[in-house]
């Protein structure tokens, strides 16, 4: 049997359905459409050779008509009707095989009822039933080994009963007819073998595919998502802004909040790096849990967030107090900073909201919200600021712990 390896390992892919169910089932319309085609050209063949009988051998032409008449005419019309049923290719092809080995029967009956001297060379055609079942036909290889081989039994079985058939006449035939089995066999193996293994070939590659797509599809998730503390990195922000240049029409007013770690430089060079990042990741899970899903929340650089809400309304109160709120949280975490005045890790927060279309704007709104951030800095950090214009650096509203001012 044909078993490349890549055959054995898609069987396992495949699960319960074996390699050859799937073949038989993915190739069960357009094998039909073959064999509906071949059985009628083959049923036109074999009725019209009733004329050939009569002209050869007139002394059967009763039993050709009757046998193939009465016998082959019905099983060809069943034949058509079971192509309709819902079943596998395979037991269609099946039924085709066993009616055609059927008819090489029926037609060795005919012969045989001949006392003319000319069946001798017209058996010769009984050659073409062997051909049928395996290289025009092309069934299965199995079904082809053994309804080839039934059928040179059943030649060679009738052919001493022929009238005026002779050993000489028989090895004759045979030199003809065990070629053909053997040659015709070997032509019907290469093809099943080739057919499935171009089949594989395809299946595979669709596979590879698709496996590649969705690895693409991992990768391209993970290059916007900062290893460490698994929010949206720089990568992603790029992203962001693109779709926003992408729909420059879509007016849309965003808040930016740059968050800061206050004194983390001092935070590491007290408890280390990787409590250090420890600190990060704790951080970056306060602003995390703190904001909306539809929150952009990227770490903007080593120790520094950025959240963008859009579509919020013309009043800067909401983000403030989303500010207002981290900066607590951040606080509650209680993560111990003892170089610090507070003895804690505290963050300072910029703030600035405008109306935003362009990528430009948006990179305008992140420098708005830096330099609310610098001033937090500048007045003594763990605090809030807001920049109430973007486009103006000193337009920064006096905005500090739990002195929070709403308007814009
Ligand atoms: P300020 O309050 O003014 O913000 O002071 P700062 O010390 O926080 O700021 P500075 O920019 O001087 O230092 C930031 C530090 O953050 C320096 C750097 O070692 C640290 N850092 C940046 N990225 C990482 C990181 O991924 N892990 C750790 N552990 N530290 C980081
Ligand atoms: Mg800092
Ligand atoms: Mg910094």
């Amino acid at each position: 049997m044909y078993r490349p390896a890549y055959y054995q390992q898609l069987s396992k892919r495949m699960g319960a359905m074996s390699v050859r169910e799937k073949y038989d089932i993915d190739r069960h319309d357009e094998r039909l459409k073959t064999l509906r085609l071949l059985t009628t050209l083959l049923a036109i063949f074999y009725f019209s050779y009733t004329l050939v009988d009569i002209y050869l051998l007139p002394d059967i032409a009763l039993r050709s008509l009757l046998l193939r008449g009465l016998v082959m005419l019905p099983l060809t019309f069943f034949l058509f009707a079971y192509y309709k049923r819902s079943v596998s290719i395979r037991r269609k092809e099946l039924a085709a095989v066993l009616v055609i080995s059927l008819s090489a029967v029926v037609w060795c009956a005919i012969l045989l009822g001949s006392e003319n001297e000319r069946v001798l060379s017209y058996f010769y055609a009984g050659l073409v039933f062997l051909m049928v079942l395996t290289i025009v036909l092309t069934p299965p290889f199995e079904q082809s080994l053994y309804s080839s081989l039934f059928v040179f039994a059943c030649l060679y079985s009738s052919i001493w009963f022929l009238s005026g058939s002779t050993s000489f006449y028989v090895i004759n035939h045979l030199s003809l007819g065990v070629p053909v089995l053997v040659l015709t066999l070997m032509a019907n193996y290469r093809f099943s073998a080739e057919s499935l293994r171009l089949y594989l070939e395809n299946v595979s590659v669709e596979q590879l595919r698709e496996e590649l797509a969705a690895r693409n599809e991992e990768l391209e998730r993970i290059s916007h998502i900062d290893p460490l503390t698994g929010l949206t990195n720089r990568r992603g922000l790029t992203r962001y802004a693109d779709d926003l240049q992408q729909h420059p029409n879509a007016q849309r007013c965003i808040a930016a909040m740059l968050i800061d770690v206050d004194h983390f430089k001092a935070f590491n060079d007290f408890y280390g790096h990787s409590e250090g990042d420890n600190c990060l990741r704790d951080v970056a899970n306060a602003i995390r849990d703190a904001c909306r899903a539809e929150d952009m929340v990227c770490r903007f650089g080593g120790e520094e967030f950025l959240v963008l809400r859009s579509n919020i309304h013309s009043s800067a109160s909401e983000i403030l107090a989303l500010a207002e709120d981290i900066r607590v949280k951040v606080m509650e975490l209680a993560i111990p900073h003892q170089p610090t005045q507070e003895m804690q890790v505290t963050i300072s927060v910029g703030v600035c909201v405008a109306s935003v279309v362009t990528n430009t704007e948006l990179g305008t709104l992140i420098k708005a919200a830096d330099a609310a951030l610098y001033e937090a800095k500048r007045q003594g950090r763990n605090r809030v600021r807001l920049n109430s214009h973007p486009d103006h650096d000193s337009d920064l509203a006096q905005l500090s712990v739990g002195n929070i001012n709403p308007a814009l």
